[in-house]
């Protein structure tokens, strides 16, 4: 059983854009000022007209934020040991397959879940195993709760937030498969109670970079997208702002709503 058997090649994905037999997903959340920022950081972002058409007869604006907010990258250099700032990650790693991991379910039973390496086995003998360059997509349904800040933080009386993560077990497989990044549905890839964040330490001190707030992710089957990722190419930045596509041809994805999973076949002509 090959892992991307069922996958349309990459060549006709990219030609199917145009004529609609691929599928765009932007797994992105448009940007502005009532995101849900990580704790404790007052300010997060502005943005202001600097010359409007009425006045002007143009329309320019200019903007702060922080690096880590709404849907953004962190970068290899965000947490030691990773030293790699935005601006200098390969650029080869910002184009890979994608791998969903489903953890709905347990998610609803269980916020402070943590992905472990029984998991990404199961994943595997699904699928097969994860080859090296795929992005890796945890799924746990917490878009719903965007962008209810409350919801979304899911704090306890403490402080604590509570959302789910990967765990460190599981960040090790991952790192051995020579993925290229890791990406959650939540505020970070480290599950929300976490207080010494292990993947981002082990992850990022890898060359692995971090997706975090990505938008809903129940359009991708567990195999079968490819990903488009492209942040802000900002000088020294431990991260920022991030564009990310999903590109999924209709043939791969009806096979995985049929249930054909990994044997299913995509349109080969
Ligand atoms: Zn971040």
């Amino acid at each position: 059983m090959s892992l991307f058997g069922q996958n349309t090649p990459h060549d006709e994905l990219l030609a199917g854009i145009s004529d609609g037999k691929t599928q765009v997903i932007d797994l992105t959340y448009a940007i502005n000022d009532k995101l849900v920022p990580w704790p404790g950081d007052g300010k997060f972002f502005e943005a202001k007209d600097n010359a409007t058409v009425a006045k002007d007869g143009i329309f320019t604006r200019s903007f702060w934020m922080l690096e880590h907010y709404g849907t953004h990258l962190d970068a290899p250099i965000h947490f030691p040991p990773g030293t790699t700032p935005v601006d200098k990650i390969p650029v080869k790693q910002f184009f890979g397959p994608a791998v969903v991991i489903d953890v709905q379910s347990e998610s609803t039973k269980n916020a402070d879940y943590s992905v472990d390496a029984a998991h990404v086995a199961a994943w595997e003998s699904r699928h097969g195993k994860i080859p090296a360059g795929a992005i890796v997509l945890l799924r746990t349904g917490w878009p719903s709760r965007w962008p209810d800040v409350k919801r979304y933080r899911n704090q306890d009386a403490l402080g604590k937030m509570h959302f789910p993560g990967f765990s460190a077990e599981a960040v090790k497989v991952l790192i051995d498969r020579k993925i290229s990044g890791l990406g959650c549905d939540t505020l970070s890839v480290d599950y929300g109670a976490s207080s010494d964040y292990p993947v981002h330490h082990l992850g990022l001190g890898a060359g692995i970079y971090n997706l975090e707030n990505l938008r809903d992710l129940s359009g991708l089957p567990e195999t079968g997208a490819f990903l488009i990722v492209a942040p802000i190419k900002l000088e020294g930045g431990s991260g920022g702002p991030v564009r990310v596509f999903a590109l999924l041809s209709n043939a791969a994805k009806s096979a995985s709503e049929s249930g054909a999973g990994s044997s299913g076949v995509a349109a080969t002509k």
